[in-house]
């Protein structure tokens, strides 16, 4: 050291300043890379949201997100089901390219190409908290605590990094405020990407018990086909087994009390439930008056399960403006699919018909998003992953089959974008026992094909007519043209997506446990 000690300080000083200056250059010169806020809930249907005119619900803290940033009406998915989906998030890539078809025996496969691993190589800090539901473990996250398998709602057990934990108290609480404990102790000068991914409110519907008398005094509207006969479709559609009519267990009516409940969540629990069962069992309802009771008991729990999504997403949003990181994060909201909320008769997803096929997303971004935009193009959560790739500056890998919603969100929708998409679900035989079947989809019409021997059938729907989708025109003389070029761009999807001719081995259902 050739300085004596006394000058020492004064140089120190001098570095100290340098330093600052340096970096307040460096600031000034690269723009600060978005920090990533994912929200992600399990079977939340766009008709259970007030920013997309729901009928049913109020959710003041979602429609924040709709109100400072874009809602997108035609986000929809190419495989409407819990794993597949998630995989497709993840990857960018269809179920028959990332190898996650099903969600009754596949296994995510966690080497290959994944947004979260691209971003962390990157340099942001990741992280994925809540449900999983891949079966192999998280990659690409600095930190990891999911729910194994399914999850439950009350006091869940999770997997934190490996490491087996409990939590006392309810689901979607517990998620957000490990959401929030990461957020505080991430280190504040990377950019991060946090997946805050909720259970909720997939079923059994089992709301918080504070909740419970959220909707007291309410009646939920029906859906115009809660009482669908299936005239006009295929023998798929009659086969199913997804109707608030036959298919609902005592447990998803709460005729029977989830066995994980303290002993006195049990009584708030029961407090509630018991006397209206009791009413329910000496009514003795038949018929068309017992599909209404089970169609509002299935609606107050569904319901009051996105309560809890809903103070969720406000605590997040809170704390991202209490910390002044509002303007340099994208907040997104979506759920794995849609669901039937008594349409049809039904509840669950898996079909290419709209309420299953279009899944909720909500994104703000200041500064890019002008608030309350509303966009109709057809995107897709294939496109999720693209789209996060360039809002930090990365490289979309050739391999992703979505593409970068950047322009749409700025408000520029490329001439070229898609004006057709392919649909493919698999999970047969599985629960609910929808049939495998593929399609194309456009903003206004659908082609399906039921492709399996016993099945072998074709519909065609047209949205504007029918947009409830009642009858299928396959066949009819009117449609012959429409029929003709979508059959043509159905086979050109499949050969430009590579999809297998028939379905791969890895799509066999060898029954473990039943699982949606
Ligand atoms: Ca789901």
């Amino acid at each position: 050291m050739p300085c004596s000690n006394h000058r020492a300080p004064l140089l120190a000083l001098l570095g100290f300043w340098a330093v600052l200056a340096l970096a307040t250059v460096v600031e000034a010169a690269e723009p600060r890379q978005p920090n990533i806020v994912f929200i992600f809930s399990d079977d939340h249907a766009y008709q259970a949201i007030s920013a997309y005119d729901s009928k049913v619900n109020k959710t003041p803290n979602i429609d924040r997100l709709a109100r400072e940033g874009m809602r997108f009406d035609r986000c929809i998915v190419p495989n409407s089901i819990c794993g597949p989906s998630r995989a497709t998030v993840l990857t960018g890539k269809y179920s028959h390219s990332n190898g996650f078809y099903n969600n009754t025996n596949n296994r995510f496969d966690g080497t290959q190409m994944t947004f979260p691993k691209l971003l962390q190589k990157a340099g942001y800090q990741t992280a994925m908290i809540g449900k999983w539901h891949l079966v192999s473990n998280p990659t690409g996250f600095d930190y990891w605590e999911i729910l194994p398998g399914q999850g439950q709602y009350y006091n869940p057990p999770m997997i934190r990094n490996g490491q087996r934990v409990k939590h006392p108290g309810y689901v979607t609480d517990i998620i957000t405020d490990l959401t929030l404990d990461w957020l505080k102790k991430r280190d504040p000068k990377k950019p991060f990407l946090v997946m805050c991914q909720h259970k909720a409110p997939h079923r059994e519907w089992e709301p918080n018990t504070k909740y419970l008398h959220h909707f007291d005094g309410v009646k939920f509207p029906e859906p115009p086909t809660l009482f669908d006969d299936y005239a006009g479709r295929g023998k798929a559609e009659h086969t199913q087994d997804m109707t608030i009519a036959k298919t609902m267990t005592q447990r998803d009516l709460k005729l029977v009390a989830p066995a994980a409940l303290t002993p006195e969540q049990r009584k708030e629990w029961d407090a509630y439930y018991n006397p209206l069962n009791e009413a329910f069992r000496k009514a003795n309802l038949t018929g068309k008056d017992l599909i209404r009771w089970k169609y509002q008991r299935y609606m107050h729990d569904y319901l009051a399960c996105i309560a809890s999504v809903d103070e969720s997403v406000g605590r997040v949003l809170d704390y991202l403006k209490a910390e002044g990181l509002e303007k340099d994060t994208i907040v997104v909201y979506s759920a794995d699919q849609g669901f039937y909320l008594g349409e049809h008769g039904w509840f669950d997803k898996r079909w290419i018909f709209e309420e299953s096929l279009r899944t909720p997303l909500l994104v703000r971004w200041p500064g890019v998003v002008k608030p309350g935009s509303v966009n109709k193009d057809l995107v897709s959560n294939l496109d999720f992953a693209p789209t996060f790739l360039e809002a930090v500056g990365l490289k979309t890998p050739a391999e992703i089959q979505g593409r970068s919603l950047v322009p749409i969100l700025k408000g520029n929708t490329p001439a070229d974008w898609r004006k057709s998409f392919y649909y493919h679900y698999y999970e047969y035989p599985g629960p609910h026992s929808v049939r495998r079947h593929y399609g194309v989809v456009t903003d206004r019409y659908k082609l399906v094909y039921f492709y399996e021997p016993d099945m072998n059938y074709r519909e065609l729907f047209d949205l504007k007519t029918d947009p409830r989708e009642l009858h299928s025109v396959y066949g009819d003389k009117q449609y012959a043209e429409i029929q003709k070029d979508l059959e043509k761009e159905l086979a050109r999807l499949r050969s430009e997506l590579k999809v297998p001719e028939k379905d791969p081995p890895e799509t066999i259902i060898k029954p473990r446990k039943p699982g949606n």
